[in-house]
């Protein structure tokens, strides 16, 4: 049976990704918020400790490369994975900074794509490797099975030709997984996703962003010109399956929204903890033992918001549960996603409001926060697709039943 409480086997995980976060993450935060496209080098030696712990088995899980679907395990009842570890690590991250996880070395959402649909030899081939994940074109955003970037079979390659836009880390990993059709006219069944390296000849990087929160992280245009990438890294299964259509690539989804959930957890707690001490701090006391009605307008705020927050985190937790006991998740992970993105970004504002001038100014994290948050129900889906994919799960409708 479901339990939603952090298990104990990762409690030491969790407060060791919180000591990062607080040690490591926190003091280069508004650093990096300032230094817009500058590498936060420090990083490095952060990626190498969490590398090392997760060769060691002492960190399963532990960030976006953690993901996956482990079909062939024995059936040994209820596992708390690696899809659990990710997530309750990457909210603890992102309660340091969501713009610094977010370029953490070898943990980008390429991975999670590589560790739900690569078979086992690619899966070893591209151990190690950061990988950002490139679907988002400039005709293409929220419909994704609409992509116009081709991939041609020639020979023992296939060769890649269009415009990819707003890559998270698509400067800074070493391969990005892009999305293509082999044939438009099949429609997305024909979509397929191929890891492209970094260094390729016909790959690249046009320009960075410049963007309202999320500075830590780079966010690229790449071209795609005649670029040739072996034949073994599309993938999965190269074969145009009409029936099974969009399934195999929106896999990935299921995996990686669960994520960007979690981040959203992580912001909201980071802007919910700040806001007690500061309201302590003048005077507001926050009575659990009470109701919200009899207490302070502050205070009953913020009770609401934590218990928004609440639902936030066990919906996310939930997602990630259910991946691990190889439970379908469609459903829950676009619900996770919708509640995670839209709280996030209520309580990270709201915590600007009960804070007041220290919410706003830049004395405080709170306003880079509400900056942060924005783009967790942006992207891997909008607010508004996860409620429609939530939609057609519940009414049991199809994408062309309901638009
Ligand atoms: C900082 C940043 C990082 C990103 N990183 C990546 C990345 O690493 N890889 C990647 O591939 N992409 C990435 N993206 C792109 C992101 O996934 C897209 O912005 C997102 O999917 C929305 O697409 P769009 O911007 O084209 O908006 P559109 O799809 O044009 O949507 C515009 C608005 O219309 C709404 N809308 C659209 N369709 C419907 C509908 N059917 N019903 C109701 N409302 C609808 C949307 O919710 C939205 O509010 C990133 C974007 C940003 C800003």
């Amino acid at each position: 049976m479901i339990n939603l409480e952090t298990p104990k086997k990762h409690r030491a995980l969790v407060d060791q990704a919180h000591q990062v976060a607080m040690n490591m993450l926190r003091p280069i935060s508004r650093k990096y918020d300032r230094e817009e496209h500058a590498y936060p080098k420090e990083l490095d030696m952060l990626a190498a400790m969490v590398d090392g712990l997760s060769d060691s088995g002492a960190s399963e899980g532990a960030g976006a490369a953690g993901v996956k679907r482990d079909e062939k395990a024995a059936d040994t009842g209820v596992r708390n994975g690696a899809n659990l570890a990710s997530v309750l690590s990457i909210a603890e991250m992102c309660w340091g900074d969501t713009g610094l996880l977010l370029s953490m070395p070898r943990q980008g959402l390429g991975n999670s794509a590589i560790a739900s649909v690569a078979d086992e030899e690619q899966q070893e081939r591209f151990k190690g490797t950061w990988a950002a994940m490139a679907i988002t074109e400039p005709g293409t955003g929220s419909d994704s099975a609409n992509i116009s970037t081709t991939a041609r079979l020639d020979g023992d390659h296939y060769v890649i030709n269009g415009e990819k836009i707003y890559v998270t880390s698509g400067d800074r990993a070493d391969s990005v997984v892009v999305w293509a059709t082999l044939d438009k006219s099949l429609g997305r069944a024909a979509i397929k996703s191929f890891v492209v390296e970094k260094g390729t000849p016909g790959m690249r990087v046009e320009r960075l962003e410049h963007k309202l929160g999320i500075r830590a992280s780079d966010t690229a245009v790449i071209i795609f010109e005649d670029c040739r990438v072996p034949a073994e890294n599309l993938l999965g299964s190269p074969e145009i399956d009409v029936k099974q259509g969009f399934a195999g690539a929106m896999a990935t989804f299921d995996n990686t929204r669960p994520l960007v959930a979690a981040m959203a957890v992580g912001c909201a707690r980071a802007s919910l903890d700040l806001t007690r001490e500061l309201l302590e701090r003048a005077g507001v006391e926050i009575d659990y033992d009470r109701p919200a009605l009899s207490q302070a307008a502050a205070a009953a705020k913020f009770l609401q918001l934590e218990s928004d927050w609440e639902g936030a985190r066990l919906l996310t937790m939930q997602a990630a549960w259910m991946a691990d006991n190889r439970q379908p998740n469609s459903l829950e992970a676009s619900m996770a996603k919708a509640k995670a993105g839209r709280v996030g970004s209520d309580v990270t504002l709201s915590c600007i409001e009960l804070c007041g001038t220290l919410g706003y100014s830049e004395v405080e994290l709170l306003e880079k926060w509400g900056r942060d948050s924005k783009i967790l129900d942006i992207f891997e889906g909008t607010q508004q697709i996860q409620q429609l994919i939530v939609a057609r799960r519940v009414l049991g409708l199809s994408s062309a039943e309901l638009k």
